[in-house]
C-alpha cells in the first residue's frame, strides 16, 4: 500500500533521451504536496498528477517571496539501485532555511518519506546514462492570501523531480570566476545562510555584469569590508595554497552546502590539513601572483566540484594551475562521484537506497 494517497497520471510524459538532458526544463510525471495551517499542521500529504498550482494573485509569497527550497539528487547505480545522496543532512538544512525565513519545520522524517515515495512512483524517469542524475526539489512557499507582510499563517510543502544531464559533458571543465567589488550577496543577521527565493532574485545583477565582463560566474566578498571570501551564489569557495586547505567558514552570510561538508569530511579522512577560517582575497590575489594558489574549486549538488582555471579581482587575471583542473579537486569529484553511483563503499552512510513504489 502506498503510504500516501496517490493519484497516477493517466497521461504520461513521453521521456527524452539521457543525452538530451540539461538542467531543470524537464520535470517528471508526479508532485508531492502538503499542506499547513496554523493551529493544524502539516497535513494532506499527497501525490498527484503533475501540474500547475492555482494560486490567487495576492498569494504572499507572490508579493513577499517568503520561500524556501532545497536541492539534492538521485542517481541510478551500475546494480539497478536508485540511491539518495544525504538525504537527511538535506532535510535538515531545508528546516534550517525554514527557520530562518519564519516558516514551521517539516518533520526530517515525512520529507525523508516524500523524497522516497515520489521518487518511488517515477523511478522510470531516473535516467540510465552515465553522468545523469533525478534531481528534487522540495519547496516551501507562503499561501495567506493577503496584501500585509507577515510570516504566513498558511503554507504549501511541494516536491517536483528533473531529471538532469551530466554537468560535465566533456570532462571536468574549469571556469572562470569574478570577484566582485561592487555587488555583494549577503551580510551577517540576513539571510545568507538560508535556500530562500530572494537570494536568487538578488544575485541576478551580479551575475549579468560577470557575463558581461567574461566570466561565468562571480565570486562574493563580505558584504561589510568586502574583503573576506563568502562564495559563490551557488557553490561554496574552496582553495589550496600550498598543503592547506582553506574555505570560509559557516558565519551565517554563507549557505551550509552538502556538498561543502562532504568534502571536507573526505579531505580529513585522507589526512589533509583543512581550515575553515576567514580568507581575504588579497591572501588569494597575493598567493596566485606568487604561484601558490595551487587550485580552487567551488562545491555544490549540480556540479560536484567545478575547478575554477581564472580568477579576477579589479581588473587583474590570476590564472590558476595553469588553468586546468588541479589534482585534488578531480580526486575529491572521482570520490563524490563513485559514492553517489554506489561503485565504491560508503563509509558514512551518505546514501540510501530508495524503495520500489507498492
Ligand atoms: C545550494 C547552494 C550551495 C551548494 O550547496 P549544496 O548543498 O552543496 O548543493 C551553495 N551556495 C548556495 C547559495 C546555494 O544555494
Amino acid at each position: 500500500m502506498d503510504r500516501f494517497p496517490t493519484t497516477r497520471t493517466t497521461a504520461p510524459k513521453q521521456k527524452p533521451a539521457d543525452d538530451t538532458l540539461s538542467f531543470g526544463k524537464v520535470l517528471t510525471d508526479h508532485i508531492f504536496l502538503m499542506n499547513y495551517e496554523e493551529g493544524r499542521g502539516w497535513f494532506n500529504p499527497r501525490i498527484e498528477p503533475y501540474g500547475p498550482l492555482s494560486l490567487d494573485p495576492a498569494t504572499s509569497v507572490l508579493h513577499y517571496g517568503q520561500a524556501i527550497f532545497d536541492g539534492l539528487k538521485a542517481f541510478r547505480g551500475d546494480d539497478g539501485q536508485i540511491r539518495l545522496f544525504r538525504a537527511e543532512r538535506h532535510a535538515e538544512r531545508f528546516n534550517r532555511s525554514a527557520q530562518i525565513m519564519c516558516m514551521p519545520e517539516v518533520p526530517v522524517d515525512i520529507i525523508r518519506a516524500s523524497f522516497d515515495a515520489l521518487v518511488g512512483v517515477d523511478a522510470d524517469w531516473v535516467p540510465r546514462k552515465a553522468g545523469t542524475s533525478l534531481y528534487l526539489r522540495p519547496t516551501i512557499i507562503a499561501t495567506d492570501v493577503m496584501l500585509g507582510v507577515h510570516p504566513a499563517h498558511s503554507l504549501l510543502y511541494f516536491l517536483i523531480l528533473s531529471p538532469v544531464g551530466s554537468y560535465y559533458k566533456e570532462g571536468v571543465k574549469p571556469v572562470k570566476i569574478l570577484a566582485s567589488d561592487t555587488h555583494v550577496r549577503a551580510v551577517r543577521g540576513g539571510t545568507g545562510e538560508a535556500k530562500t527565493a530572494a537570494n536568487y532574485a538578488q544575485s541576478l545583477a551580479g551575475q549579468r555584469d560577470a557575463a558581461a565582463a567574461g566570466y561565468t560566474q562571480v565570486l562574493y566578498l563580505d558584504g561589510v569590508e568586502r574583503r573576506f571570501l563568502d562564495e559563490v551564489g551557488t557553490m561554496n569557495i574552496m582553495l589550496r595554497i600550498g598543503d592547506e586547505v582553506i574555505t570560509p567558514p559557516l558565519a551565517g552570510t554563507i549557505l551550509d552546502g552538502v556538498t561543502r561538508a562532504s568534502t571536507l569530511q573526505l579531505m580529513r579522512d585522507w589526512g589533509l590539513k583543512v581550515t575553515e577560517r576567514a580568507i581575504s582575497i588579497e591572501e588569494v590575489m597575493e598567493a596566485g601572483r606568487h604561484g601558490r594558489l595551487a587550485e580552487m574549486w567551488g562545491t555544490g549538488t549540480a556540479a560536484v566540484v567545478s575547478p575554477v582555471g581564472t580568477l579576477g579581482y579589479k581588473g587583474e587575471d590570476i590564472l590558476i594551475n595553469g588553468g586546468q583542473t588541479g589534482e585534488l579537486t578531480q580526486k575529491l569529484y572521482d570520490a563524490i562521484v563513485g559514492i553517489q553511483y554506489g561503485r565504491t563503499n560508503d563509509p558514512h552512510n551518505w546514501t540510501s537506497v530508495v524503495p520500489a513504489a507498492a
